[in-house]
């Protein structure tokens, strides 16, 4: 349990103190406590282990011992009884951004919304504008960002759908009398979000039914063989086949309805037993799963004109990574042999600039003593007899609200590398934050475009870019873009991969890792990439050590001189 997890426990506990007007200063204790916990360098489960949770500052005795029953229980009774005695759609409501616990509290009490449809229904008929503390535009935002709260609802992440449904996959293949079990639709298909999980299973009806009654929730009214909710609350569907229809049922539920259309119109319905056959017997090349979107890939499967598909196999180094000089969890020494023990040849270390002062960001000075430190583990590398490695000194430099960046340019220069993302003012209009990215990547010391939008999937529109501007500037300019491959990112999204892969824009699949386990984040980018019909070729990390500096140093000399 991380220390952010206790302490967003402890913000709604907070939170839900105040929306059931409890104690105001009990409300506060819990949000103090909350924000001590997040700022904490050291593990709240370590504390606990030592007792010594009592000793820090603002944590007493009774908050000591709820975060102590949280830390082994998964809860404790305060935030239970609460839980308990709250009409539960307000969690939901609670949820919508720009209404605190007070503004729901007031919409609770006085307008009787305890859900997301009665907060929906009272927007519209224009309730919530007469309320003391609301208006007219606070109800259209409230409305707009309720529409928004549901679509992210329905949906999953794609890492955590593998999760999800991993469990009962396994149980069905393990079990007498299941013949074969797969997943098809959006998960197959490697989508950024998921808004249902499919499986397709052949064999006895019975024990697939039991099978799936213990891993998933049934829905009241079953529709098709076998619905319900799977994990948190994921859609789940099971298809059932016979084996002899098997392949064509698979093929069918894991394309989506376009390519599924524009294939039977142009071949008829298939009939083989293998997903290979269902191609070859049309004339097609195969079609991976990840490629099924009805974008031009039947075409393409036509001439034999798919693309080789990238693998993680295929990186060779992994650029825009944090250590603890800025937010990250691990030394630069710890991250750079992870890396190399990965078998990776070279990594690059992008700490926060200066402006960032929540990430804490370098300052010019603990930049060049960053510098210094890499230089000497890229001569210790050199000398151990190691694997073939070396460090690149970069910086994910802030890309500030005029499109200037967050170092001057000859500090810029100093280095081997500079990822350029936006992090703060994302209130802008499409044209302005179009103007600021176009800005920032012509100028000349900027080598990559770091996670274009800055949207968090599921979380946080990005601000709005036109892409098509950006990635021209970044073709003009010679800068490749980012594919931030961290699963709440995806960013660039997948679907514009293309666009800058056809006017010569490298992609850079960046894991953007704050620890060493974010390393393996590479794996969400690439799925992501392969959707966008990304090759080895156009992806800038799969360069070796040397490809890569050399292409570093003719940006250098082509753009800067
Ligand atoms: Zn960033
Ligand atoms: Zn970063």
């Amino acid at each position: 349990m991380t220390n952010k997890y206790i302490a967003r426990r402890l913000k709604q506990t907070a939170d839900l103190i105040e929306l059931t007007g409890g104690n105001a200063f009990r409300a506060r204790a819990y949000a103090g406590a909350a924000r001590t916990v997040d700022r904490m360098d050291e593990a709240v489960l370590q504390l606990v282990e030592r007792d010594t949770l009592t000793g820090v500052q603002g944590i007493g005795k009774g908050l000591a011992a709820d975060i102590e029953a949280l830390v082994r229980t998964g809860s404790f009774e305060t935030l239970d009884q609460i839980l308990e005695t709250l009409p539960p759609g307000l969690l939901d409501v609670l949820r919508v951004k720009g209404l605190g616990s007070k503004k729901v509290r007031a919409l609770w009490t006085e307008l009787g919304v305890t859900s997301l449809d009665d907060l929906e229904a009272a927007a519209v008929a224009g309730r919530i504008a007469s309320l003391s503390g609301f208006g007219a535009k606070t109800q259209t935002t409230i409305l707009k960002n309720v529409e928004q709260l549901k679509v992210y609802r329905a949906r999953r992440r794609y890492y955590a759908t593998l999760d999800a449904v991993a469990p009962l996959v396994e149980a069905l293949r393990d079990a007498d009398g299941v013949e074969r079990a797969e997943v098809a639709g959006e998960i197959r298909r490697k989508m950024d979000t998921v808004g249902e999980a499919v499986l397709v299973v052949s064999g006895d009806e019975e024990t697939i039914r039991t099978i799936f009654l213990g891993h998933a929730e049934p829905d009241d009214e079953v529709d098709g063989f076998l619905t319900g909710t799977i994990g948190d609350g994921l859609r789940l569907r099971v298809v059932h086949a016979r084996a002899d229809d098997f392949a064509t049922t698979w093929w069918r539920e894991t394309g989506s309805a376009e390519h599924v259309t524009a294939f039977v119109e142009a071949h008829g319905e298939p009939e083989a037993t293998t997903e290979d056959a269902i191609y070859t017997s049309a004339g097609l090349a195969f079609v991976v799963p990840e490629l099924r979107e009805g974008d031009g890939e039947l075409e393409a499967a036509v001439e034999d004109a798919l693309p080789d598909l990238i693998t993680v196999a295929d990186l060779r180094g992994s650029l825009h990574n944090h250590s603890t000089y800025s937010d990250g969890a691990h030394t630069l020494r710890q991250m750079a042999e992870a890396a190399r023990a990965m078998g990776l040849e070279y990594f690059g270390i992008c700490d926060h600039s200066r402006s960032l002062v929540i990430a804490n960001g370098l300052s010019i000075e603990r930049l060049r003593e960053q510098g210094e430190e890499v230089r000497a583990l890229n001569a210790e590398f050199a000398a151990d007899g190691g694997p073939s490695f070396r460090l690149f000194h970069g910086s994910e430099c802030d890309i500030l609200r005029d499109g200037d960046l967050d170092y001057p340019d000859e500090v810029l220069a100093d280095l081997d590398l500079v990822v350029a993302s936006v992090h703060t003012h994302f209130n802008m209009t499409e044209d302005e934050a179009t103007e600021r990215i176009v800005r920032a990547v012509s100028n000349p010391h900027v080598d990559i475009l770091g996670h274009p939008t800055g949207r968090l999937l599921l979380a946080r529109e990005g601000y709005p870019i036109d892409h098509r501007l950006v990635i021209d500037a970044c073709a003009a300019h010679g800068v490749a873009i980012e594919l931030n491959a961290n699963p709440y990112r995806l960013d660039l999204d997948w679907r514009w991969v293309r666009e800058a892969t056809s006017h010569g824009v490298l992609i850079a699949i960046n894991p953007d890792a704050h620890s060493i386990d974010g390393l393996d984040d590479v794996q969400w980018g690439v799925a992501a990439v392969r959707k966008g019909w990304l090759t080895a070729s156009q992806c800038l990390n799969v360069k070796s050590a040397d490809d890569f500096a050399a292409w570093l140093t003719a940006r250098r000399q082509v753009d800067r001189s």
